[in-house]
């Protein structure tokens, strides 16, 4: 990094660790991250799951060039047809289940979670939430509120009432969701608890108990949409339809934009009683939902979310070779999502050291000290990844 702008950054660019990883950007392409000195990184993250079609796409790039050419930012939402918002809400309820047709574009995912569990109480006239261990979805004070690990929620206390966390993926527990509950919020799969899945029954009874109970399921879908799972949306998986999906991240191509879909009859309590019952300046800039329409064309055309199986079936397996080195324990993950559990708290932090020094990036999870997850673009090339395991053997042997 050079001296002046990494101090600058320290300086005045809000810290929010004291131990940024501070890798000064030069550009990014595909799968890889060049710094200003002209480093390449191999990208094991996506930024956080977003590049799911690689950084840098032509198609992307040419798309918002296209649209800023056109017009900006025009009008707060909801009130001017926009063609880039319009295209891009019909895409997705063309690619989700019957009745996910409603599109309420936001800017970022914490901001689509508290529109859903806002939109939730108002359509079930009901003040209970219940979330899950372990979950996260997102740090603005709702989406805090069903965050469930005490450590990040404490200091920002009183958060909202009427929030019960249950066990992830213990179906006996979900008896506590009752007539009280507006919604149950909850991920397919806990990224930042260290990629933990549920077991294959846990989601549908879930739905059924939300049927029983009248209680809405608001799916956070944030981090494992579009393709990440080996299938299009992580759902797909259990073969349940939420009431309410929540997506972010790669829906945007690499510009902010988040979504809550639903049906029109949940949906439309968000214009009355008061009209204009949740408003955004910025949600679905008309920029980010370009990029999203151009983004979602290349996943689709290019079979990206096939490729994510595929590659991220071998992955796994190759990266399941590794156990027993350098204190690696396990290796699970779905499709391109993929957590390597070490044996000590510590050495996460050092993998991602030794990784990093050998050109590879990826990172501890947020709520489980022994996890580093994985989740590379899905365009990451065969050569690629057998780059990308080797280097994290000799990693884990260093
Ligand atoms: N939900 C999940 C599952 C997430 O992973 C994230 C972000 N990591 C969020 C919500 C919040 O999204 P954002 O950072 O865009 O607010």
């Amino acid at each position: 990094m050079s001296d002046d702008l990494g101090a600058l950054f320290r300086r005045h660019v809000c810290q929010t660790s004291d131990a940024p990883l501070g890798i000064a950007v030069a550009r990014a392409e595909r799968a890889t991250i060049w710094d200003t000195s002209g480093r390449p990184y191999l990208d094991l993250l996506a930024g956080m799951g977003v590049a799911n079609v690689g950084h840098g796409r032509p198609e992307v790039v040419e798309a918002i060039r296209a649209q800023a050419a056109r017009h900006l930012h025009v009008m707060v939402y909801g009130e001017f047809v926009e063609e880039p918002q319009v295209r891009l809400a019909a895409r997705l309820a063309g690619l989700l289940a019957p009745g996910l047709d409603v599109v309420y574009f936001t800017s970022t995912g914490a901001e689509a979670v508290e529109g859903a569990l806002k939109t939730a109480r108002k359509h079930t006239g009901r003040a209970r939430f219940v979330a899950f261990d372990g979950s996260y979805h997102g740090d603005t004070m709702g989406a805090l509120s069903v965050g469930g690990n005490p450590l990040y929620r404490t200091p920002f206390e009183p958060l909202l009432p009427d929030v019960d966390f249950l066990p992830f993926g213990d179906v006996a527990a979900l008896d506590a969701v009752d007539d009280r509950t507006a919604a149950v919020i909850v991920e397919p799969v806990q990224a930042e608890a260290g990629v933990r899945i549920p077991p294959p029954g846990f989601l549908p009874a879930l739905r059924r108990r939300c049927d029983a109970t009248g209680a809405l399921l608001l799916l956070d879908e944030v981090a494992t949409g579009f393709g990440r799972t080996g299938r299009l949306f992580a759902h797909e998986h259990a073969a349940i339809v939420p009431d309410i999906l929540i997506l972010a991240k790669a829906l945007g191509g690499g510009l902010p934009l988040g979504a809550f879909v639903g049906p029109a009859r949940i949906m439309a309590t968000l214009a009355h009683d008061p009209p204009l019952a949740h408003v955004t300046t910025f949600g679905g800039h008309p920029l980010s939902c370009a990029a999203g329409v151009a983004a979602l064309d290349v996943l689709v055309h290019e079979g990206l979310v096939a490729r994510a199986a595929a590659l991220g079936e071998r992955l796994q397996a190759d990266l399941r070779r590794l156990v027993g080195r350098g204190g690696l324990v396990a290796v699970r993950g779905v499709g391109m999502l993929i957590g390597l559990e070490l044996d000590a708290a510590g050495a996460c932090a050092r993998f991602a050291a030794r990784a990093l020094e050998r050109g590879v990036l990826l990172n501890w999870t947020l709520h489980r000290d022994t996890v580093v997850r994985l989740a590379p673009p899905l365009v990451l090339t065969d050569a690629e990844a057998a780059d990308a395991v080797a280097r994290l053997a000799d990693a884990l042997a260093g």
